[in-house]
C-alpha cells in the first residue's frame, strides 16, 4: 500500500515539499491541509500590491489549488485546519465544515509558519489598525487606504516590513510617521546600513521618530491617534510590524521539542525530535552557518529550500534542508539595503569570535562609467583565523551583490580568499575589483595589522 505523506500548512514550506515528493514519487499519496483559503502565495509581494504596483492579490499566487490538485495530484484541502498531532498514533486531527476527523499520516511535515505579533497596544482593535502577514490582511489594507483616502500613516516598527510598507503608504499619498523604539530601523542590517536607510527615508519625506515607544492607539471607532509618553500624534491608517513568532504551540502541546528561539527544533534534515516528523519554514528552527547554533530566521527561500529538501526526503532520498546565513535584501524607496551572517561585533563576540570590521565606500560600476552610484559595504571576520563572519551593503543599485558574501559564508573562506575571487567586470557593472573583493582587501590589511 502507498504510503502517506500529510503537510500542514499550503505555502511555501508545506507545498515546495508536496510538489517535490511528487515528482519524485508518483505513487506517494500527498495531502495537504490548510486552514485559509489562499495557498502557495508570496507574502512578499503584499507591500507592492498595496502600493499599486501589483494589479490583483491573485498575481501574487505562483501555484493554483486547481494546478496542486489535477496536475500535481495533490488532496489539497483548502478551509481544513489542523488542531492537534497525536505522533504516538501517526495521525492529525483536521477541523473542517464545522466537524472533526483524524488524518492519518506515514510522514508528517509542519509548516505552519509564524503570525505577525502584537502586542498588547489599547486601540489594536479600532478600524484602520492593522498588521500585515496574510494576503487577506493586504487586501483589508489596500480597501481602506482606497476607500478611507489616508492623509497620515503610522507605521509601528522599523524592520523590513515596516519600511516597505511605508513606501506603500507613501506612493498611495499619504503622509507617513515610522516609530521605532530602538535607536535605529533595520535592527539586524546594524547600524552603518540603517543610517544610510534613514538618511535615505528623510529624504523621501517620512518622518522618523527613533527611540520612540509607542503605547497604543486612540480614536472613537475609527484611530485618529497614536499615542506615546506624553504626546499623541495624529494617524488615519496604522501598520503595526513590530516582528513574527513561529506559529509551534501545535506542535510543542503534540510534545513536539521547541527550541530557545521559540521554534520547532529540527535537525540537518528538517526531522524533529520525532523520526516521521519534519518542520520547517517560519516556525522551524535551522542550523546557522557561521555560529553552528540553531536560528530562527523567517524568511521565504529558507522555507522553499527546506521543503523542498524534505519532500526528497521523505520519498527516500534523505537530503539536508541547508544552513542559513540570515540573508535578506529589502527596497526602501531608491535604495537597496542588505546583510547576511553575522553583522553585529557584539554578537560575534557572543558566538565566541573575535571581530574585526571594515566599512568601504566603493562605487557599483567603473567610475567614469555613466549611472555609478556609491555603495557602503561593511565587512567582518574573526581575527585569529582570518575567516569570513557577514557583511552588509547599501546603496542604489547592486545591492545583491551580497550574495558573494553569503556564498563566502557557506564555503567558510577567508577574507584572503574572497579578496581573490574571480569575480566578473565590465565598466557598466562593476569596477575591475569588484566592491566586495575591495573590501576584503582592506579588511585583509587590517588583519594582517
Ligand atoms: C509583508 C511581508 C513581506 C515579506 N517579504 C519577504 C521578502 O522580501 N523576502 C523573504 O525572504 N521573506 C519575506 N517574507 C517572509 C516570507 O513570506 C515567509 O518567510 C514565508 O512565507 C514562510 O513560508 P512558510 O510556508 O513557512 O509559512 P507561511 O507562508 O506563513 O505559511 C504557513 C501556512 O500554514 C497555514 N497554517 C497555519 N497553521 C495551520 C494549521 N493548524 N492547519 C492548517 N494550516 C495552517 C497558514 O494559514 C499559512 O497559509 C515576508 C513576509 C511578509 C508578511
Amino acid at each position: 500500500m502507498a504510503e502517506t505523506f500529510v503537510v500542514v500548512g499550503g505555502d511555501a514550506a508545506g507545498m515546495s515539499a508536496a510538489s517535490k515528493a511528487r515528482r519524485e514519487d508518483p505513487d506517494l499519496e500527498i495531502v495537504a491541509l490548510e486552514k485559509g483559503e489562499w495557498v502557495s502565495y508570496a507574502a512578499c509581494g503584499m507591500p507592492y500590491y498595496v502600493k499599486g504596483e501589483v494589479e490583483s492579490l491573485g498575481d501574487l499566487v505562483q501555484v493554483t489549488p486547481e494546478t496542486f490538485r489535477t496536475e500535481r495530484d495533490i488532496d489539497l484541502r483548502t478551509n481544513h485546519e489542523v488542531v492537534a498531532i497525536d505522533p504516538e498514533a501517526k495521525t492529525v486531527t483536521v477541523s473542517a465544515d464545522g466537524e472533526e476527523y483524524d488524518q492519518p499520516y506515514d510522514h508528517l511535515l509542519i509548516g505552519t509558519g509564524a503570525h505577525a505579533i502584537e502586542p498588547p497596544f489599547a486601540g489594536m482593535d479600532l478600524d484602520g489598525v492593522f498588521t500585515i502577514h496574510s494576503l487577506d490582511e493586504a487586501d483589508a489594507v489596500e480597501d481602506f487606504v482606497d476607500e478611507a483616502e489616508p492623509e497620515t500613516g503610522a507605521i509601528v516598527g522599523g524592520g523590513y516590513v515596516g519600511i516597505e510598507m511605508a513606501e506603500a503608504l507613501a506612493g498611495r499619498g499619504v503622509d507617513v510617521h515610522l516609530y521605532e523604539m530602538l535607536p535605529h530601523v533595520l535592527q539586524p542590517f546594524g547600524e552603518s546600513v540603517a543610517e544610510v536607510v534613514e538618511e535615505h527615508l528623510r529624504d523621501q519625506d517620512v518622518n522618523l521618530h527613533l527611540d520612540t515607544a509607542v503605547e497604543g492607539f486612540s480614536g472613537d471607532g475609527a484611530v485618529e491617534a497614536v499615542e506615546l509618553e506624553g504626546a499623541s500624534e495624529p494617524a488615519d491608517v496604522v501598520i503595526v510590524g513590530v516582528g513574527v513568532a513561529p506559529n509551534a504551540e501545535l506542535a510543542e502541546v503534540a510534545g513536539i521539542e521547541v527550541g530557545e528561539t521559540g521554534a520547532i527544533a529540527t535537525d540537518e534534515y528538517g526531522r524533529t525530535n520525532y523520526d516521521d516528523v519534519y518542520a520547517a519554514g517560519d516556525c522551524a528552527e535551522a542550523t546557522n552557518v557561521v555560529t553552528g547554533e540553531p536560528d530562527h530566521v523567517p524568511l521565504a527561500l529558507t522555507a522553499n529550500r527546506a521543503g523542498r529538501a524534505i519532500g526528497q526526503t521523505v520519498t527516500g532520498d534523505p537530503t539536508p534542508v541547508g544552513e542559513i546565513a540570515g540573508t535578506a535584501i529589502v527596497k526602501a524607496f531608491d535604495l537597496g539595503a542588505a546583510r547576511t551572517g553575522v553583522v553585529d561585533e557584539d554578537a560575534a563576540r557572543e558566538a565566541g569570535f573575535d571581530p574585526v570590521s571594515v566599512e568601504i565606500d566603493a562605487p557599483s560600476r567603473a567610475h567614469y562609467y555613466p549611472g555609478a552610484e556609491e555603495l557602503s559595504i561593511k565587512l567582518v571576520a574573526d581575527r585569529e583565523s582570518g575567516r569570513l563572519l557577514g557583511g552588509s551593503v547599501v546603496g542604489r543599485e547592486g545591492v545583491k551583490r551580497i550574495d558573494t558574501v553569503a556564498t563566502a559564508l557557506h564555503a567558510g573562506m577567508t577574507v584572503g580568499e574572497v579578496e581573490y575571487l574571480d569575480l566578473a567586470y565590465a565598466p557598466p557593472f562593476s569596477p575591475t575589483w569588484d566592491p566586495i573583493a575591495t573590501a576584503a582587501k582592506v579588511l585583509a590589511g587590517k588583519l594582517e595589522g
